[in-house]
This record gives structure tokens, C-alpha cells and sequence, in this order.
């Protein structure tokens, strides 16, 4: 299987391309800007892109979402609860000072344990709301497993429940009750900065001990 993650747009977002080595379909994990550094992976690589799945709707997730679906037809897809944030794409903008196209349109809603399919890969959604109502954590399950985390769990820390919808109790038990209790060494990458793992984030994160 072909993974590979790289910082995209203003915040420095974790954008990953997961694809099928057979079929050569993909699905993009928060293109949250750079949609040509997106699309050149995407060439390269000769992907036909099915999915665009969102973690969240903070803006610094979805900037190149429109883009990228005009490039080459994915669905965008994303938690329904979090709708409000998407809508609200160019006020978000207006907020952090920059500004920002109308959103496209949504495609698909995802919802809690659902399947997503491209080629031999499979990768289930979870519902961690927290960082915000709906924010998700996407599970694939190979040799070793790898979970995108979005914005929910740092190395070290956890999301800000500051912003919009957020709520440090529920990020809290989303972590504790659907993180947590998935298999010590599956990989977590995280919606900013370096990857980390179950195992490691049970033993040293502050926020999940004691
Ligand atoms: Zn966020
Ligand atoms: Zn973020």
C-alpha cells in the first residue's frame, strides 16, 4: 500500500494520500491546501482519486478540498456536525486573516463505523467529537495499522476545545473509549507535527494520565 503524508497550506496541515498499489485508487486525508503539491503526488503516482476525507472542517483541513475535487471528481466527505464549519469556510478565513473561495459542495456524509473502499483498501471511520462535533479519526487495518487522527491527539497533547463546537470532555472520552483501546503499536499521524503511537501516548501523554 502506498502512504504517504506531507504539510500542506497556512498551518501546516498533515495531508496523506493512502492508495491501492493494484488498482491505483486513492483517497486524500485532509487536503487542506497546496492543491498543485497535491496534484503533482497524484500524477506522479498515476492515482485516480476517489474519496476526499476530512478529519474536520477547521479550514487550515479543507482548503484545497475544492480544488482537488475539480481536478479529478472525488467525493468530499465528511462528518455532518461539522457542516457548519464547512459552510463557514470564508468567515473561518475572515477570522484567521486570509481569504478563502466558497466551499464546494458536499458529497457524502460519513458516519460512525462506516467502511470506506478503494481497491484492497479499507479504512473505517470513527466519530471523535471533541475538537470539534465532528471530528473523525480514520482506521486502516493492514500488516500494521495506522490511524489518522486529525486535530483529536497530538504526541504529547491533545486538540484545542476552544474553537467552535469544541468540548474538552468529549475529546477526552473519544480518545479514552474509540483511541486508546486500538492495538499499542498502531501508528498515529496527527493533523499537525510528527507522528506518534497508542502505546506511547497511553504511557506519557499528560492529558490521558491519571
Ligand atoms: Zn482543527
Ligand atoms: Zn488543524
Amino acid at each position: 500500500m502506498l502512504i504517504s503524508t506531507f504539510p500542506v497550506g497556512p498551518l501546516q496541515c498533515n495531508c496523506s494520500i493512502i492508495a491501492c498499489p493494484e488498482t491505483k485508487e486513492a483517497i486524500i486525508i485532509d487536503p487542506g491546501g497546496d492543491a498543485e503539491k497535491i496534484m503533482d503526488f497524484v500524477k506522479e503516482h498515476g492515482l485516480t482519486v476517489k474519496y476526499l476525507l476530512h478529519t474536520h472542517a477547521h479550514f487550515d483541513h479543507i482548503l484545497a478540498s475544492g480544488d482537488i475535487k475539480d481536478s479529478t471528481g472525488a467525493k468530499i466527505c465528511l462528518h455532518k456536525k461539522d457542516k457548519f464549519l464547512y459552510d463557514n469556510l470564508q468567515g473561518q478565513g475572515m477570522l484567521f486573516g486570509f481569504k478563502a473561495k466558497k466551499p464546494s459542495e458536499i458529497d457524502h456524509y460519513l458516519s460512525d463505523n462506516e467502511e470506506i473502499e478503494v481497491g484492497k483498501l479499507k479504512t473505517t471511520v470513527l466519530h471523535t467529537p471533541g475538537h470539534t462535533p465532528g471530528s473523525l479519526c480514520f482506521a486502516l487495518a493492514e500488516k500494521e495499522s495506522t490511524l489518522f487522527a486529525g486535530d483529536t491527539l497530538f504526541s504529547g497533547s491533545i486538540g484545542r476545545t476552544d474553537l467552535w463546537g469544541g468540548s474538552f470532555d468529549d475529546i477526552i472520552k473519544s480518545i479514552k473509549t474509540r483511541l486508546l483501546v486500538l492495538d499499542d503499536s498502531t501508528q498515529v499521524i496527527s493533523g499537525h507535527g510528527e507522528s506518534t503511537n497508542i502505546w506511547q501516548e497511553k504511557k506519557y501523554n499528560p492529558f490521558l494520565n491519571g
